[in-house]
């Protein structure tokens, strides 16, 4: 996508953290925007942030796992401003610890947001983005959508299915001629609220308390706010996606550092080696 002056980005997770550097990123770029959250005061504060003027952005509150809500959203996108050239897929959360010990509300959380969050914003919005005549979808997945993440499951599981599922459907869309482009954005740490994302966990998650289990978690869930209080500017992050959606790339890593740890996964895979847990390269000393 080679235009973005003029043009409608819709972001998810717009409220805080990679969702609102990439707003202030594409508004930056002269786009109009629609910022999507489920957090409704962040949501009011980081659009007034970036704009009071309703004719560039626009926010709008969603609960990117509620098929209905992200269909609401796709409305609200086309009667803001007539058209969507840019989604991005981004809203997430996540929980630590032992995959057996997370609850089954857990799961589907996590699942609902990470995974049928994305999967909504492209029955959603593929259809509309089809009309354009340049458009772009990002999907953000993670370094845990290309390497085992332990501790961190049900989250492991959703970005490598976000990063299969973004990947089939860049295929499906040249298939059928179509030139909207696709990328699937796999950051290592960054620095945002995602350790604190428990705070728009719905009434209906119920998680297990039991001392064992608590240790688990603690241990798992300090580490996580170490790495991301240390991690990536999200600004960095964005500037990355601007690049990578103006050059049509449909991989995005940003911690360039941490790629010997995918090559070395697949090496293992295709070598039909057992995995292996070998973090250094994702977690440094901090483990
Ligand atoms: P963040 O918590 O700062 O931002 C996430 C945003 O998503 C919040 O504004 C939150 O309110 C919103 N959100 C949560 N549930 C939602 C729902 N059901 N519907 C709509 N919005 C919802 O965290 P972040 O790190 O900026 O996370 C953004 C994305 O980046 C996530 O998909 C996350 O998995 C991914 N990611 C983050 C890191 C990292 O180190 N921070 C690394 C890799 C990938």
């Amino acid at each position: 996508m080679r235009n973005f002056d003029g043009r409608v980005a819709v972001i998810t997770g717009a409220a805080s953290g990679i969702g609102l550097a990439l707003c202030k990123a594409f508004y930056a770029q002269g786009m109009k925007l629609v910022m999507a959250d489920i957090e409704k005061d962040a949501l009011d504060k980081a659009v007034s942030l970036l704009s009071k003027d309703p004719d560039r952005v626009v926010g709008v509150l969603c609960d990117v796992s509620d098929a209905d809500s992200v269909d609401n959203l796709a409305k609200a996108a086309l009667e803001s401003f007539g058209a969507v050239h840019l989604v991005c897929n981004n809203a997430g959360v996540v929980t630590g610890g032992p995959s057996w010990e997370q609850t089954h509300e857990q799961w589907e959380w996590v699942l609902g947001v990470n995974l049928w969050g994305v999967i909504n914003g492209i029955r959603s919005f593929v259809p509309i983005l089809l009309e354009q005549d340049e458009a772009h979808i990002v999907n953000t997945a993670s370094m845990a959508g290309l390497v085992a993440l332990p501790m961190a499951t049900p989250y492991t599981v959703t970005k490598h299915a976000v990063v299969g599922l973004s990947e089939s459907l860049l295929l499906e869309l040249e298939i059928i001629g179509s030139t909207i482009g696709v990328s699937v954005l796999c950051p290592g740490w960054v620095k945002t609220s995602l350790v604190d994302a428990q705070r728009n966990k719905p009434a209906y998650v119920r998680t297990d308390t039991s001392q064992e289990v608590g240790a688990f978690t603690e241990h798992a869930r300090d580490l996580m706010q170490t790495l991301i209080g240390n991690g990536m500017d999200p600004d960095t992050v964005a500037g990355q996606v601007v690049d990578a959606v103006s050059n049509g790339r449909f991989w995005i890593h940003t911690h360039q550092e941490m790629k010997g740890a995918i090559s070395a996964r697949f090496k293992r895979c295709v070598e039909s080696e057992n995995p292996q847990l070998a973090l250094e390269g994702l977690v440094g000393g901090n483990i």
